[in-house]
């Protein structure tokens, strides 16, 4: 906090006047956060659906981050790419015991910045051409949002870096026609979250690693919002038969709130990036580390995947039970759910959601999303089953983020 702390209103205007726009004006100023509740600069409490876009993988000031981050930094802050740490090395170890497989990893600071590195791996096998998919999304920075497929975050930027084909999510036959000998890569979310959590049929990800396979192309999947843990497996393509991606791409969650991100590949593709083609300043920084290797030990300690399982079911079933007209279905997986709305009111639900203290988002006219923390409890998401018909009934407007 700094001593300048105002109430709503006055944050607003203050980031006014400060930061840039880009974002179009935030919903709310929050200063203060513990667990899956966040307190707004009024101090009215809410409970956090959102979870800073499936990025709190603990909630907020959990002992174990802060803990570890608290440790570390007191310790050992950053080394730079000259010199090596410990941290690192541990995460790097542990998450490659986690996909049970042979394998490399470079670490970063977000989610664009591990599609980069998975891009230009690709480039490396000699060839361009890449495949990725309409409605994907994989950031921002400029070789990400040529992946990206949503043209209206596109088309400002163009030219972008070429030779991308976008074809239709979840479409095997239009993934096939498409790869072709030339192909570098394909890039997959493995359930599409900006998008609004768009599941793709059964065997998709099993055809697009057979499509990949007879090519030669890299299969890299973005986890970066499925992964550690967010669909009640590690990564969320494990829950498939059949699925050995060459690249998996991690952010959000792994760094528990710091920013961190990873690119982890196998096979011939740990082999390609060679000494001095790429890197970041931060990349591997002992802190973000050290709160990595947190988040992946309370997972496991905590018996969290279990836990994600069981209130993601309890979420979805209890959702569709209500049987609230505006209500049409619930998809997605774990604690990643998408209610898929009857109408275009989803920005409405968002407001009415905030006003009755539960914070979630609206990635689509007719999608709510939900991505609490992982240790979301029992009488939280009763809480919000609760009062979602009040919540469903209710009108007025709101916004989107990622
Ligand atoms: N890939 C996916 C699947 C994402 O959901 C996001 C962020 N919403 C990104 C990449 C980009 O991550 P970052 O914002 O950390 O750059």
């Amino acid at each position: 906090m700094t001593g300048h702390q105002t109430g709503n209103q006055d944050l607003t205007q203050r980031w006014q006047g400060a930061l840039m726009n880009n974002y179009g004006t935030p919903r709310l100023p929050l200063v203060r956060g513990a667990g899956t509740t966040v307190w707004d600069a009024e101090g009215r409490a809410y409970t956090d659906f959102v979870g800073g876009i499936a990025t709190n993988a603990l909630g907020h000031a959990h002992p174990a981050i802060v803990d570890a981050v608290s440790k570390q930094i007191a310790s050992l802050g950053h080394v730079s790419n000259l010199f090596i740490a410990e941290p690192p090395i541990a995460l790097a170890e542990r998450l490659l015991q986690l996909f049970g497989r042979e394998g490399r990893v470079f670490f970063c600071n977000s989610g664009a910045e591990a599609n980069e590195a998975a891009f230009k791996i690709g480039r490396l096998t000699g060839r361009t051409h890449v495949v990725a998919t309409e409605g994907g999304f994989h950031g921002r920075t400029m070789g990400a949002l040529a992946l990206t497929g949503q043209p209206a975050k596109q088309d400002p930027f163009r030219p972008l870096p070429g030779d991308v084909t976008h074809v239709p999510y979840g479409d095997a036959q239009a993934l096939a026609a498409a790869v072709t000998d030339e192909t570098a890569l394909v890039i997959i979310e493995p359930i599409q979250g900006e998008n609004g959590v768009v599941v793709p049929p059964a065997g998709y990800l099993k055809a697009a690693r057979a499509i990949t396979a007879a090519t030669g192309a890299l299969l890299v999947l973005d986890e970066v919002q499925t992964g550690v843990g967010r669909t009640g497996t590690w990564f969320a393509y494990q829950a498939h038969e059949g699925v050995l991606p060459d690249v998996v791409t991690l952010a959000k969650q792994l760094g528990g709130g710091l920013p961190l991100g990873a690119t982890v590949a196998f096979g011939r593709a740990a082999e390609l990036l060679g000494p001095g083609q790429h890197g970041t300043t931060f990349g591997g920084n002992p802190v973000a580390c050290a709160a990595g290797l947190a988040v992946l030990d309370t997972i496991e300690g905590e018996g969290l995947l279990e836990n994600v399982k069981r209130q993601g079911e309890k979420l979805r079933a209890g959702i569709e039970a209500l049987g609230h007209p505006l209500v049409g279905h619930v998809r997605g997986a774990g604690l990643l759910l998408g209610i898929v709305l009857t109408g275009p009111r989803a920005h409405e639900v968002q407001q009415a959601a905030q006003e009755a203290g539960f914070l979630v988002n609206a990635p689509a006219p007719d999608v709510v999303r939900l991505m609490p923390p992982l240790n979301l409890r029992d009488d939280e998401a009763g809480a919000l089953l609760q009062a979602l018909p009040g919540i469903l009934d209710a009108g007025g407007d709101g916004r989107s983020g990622e």
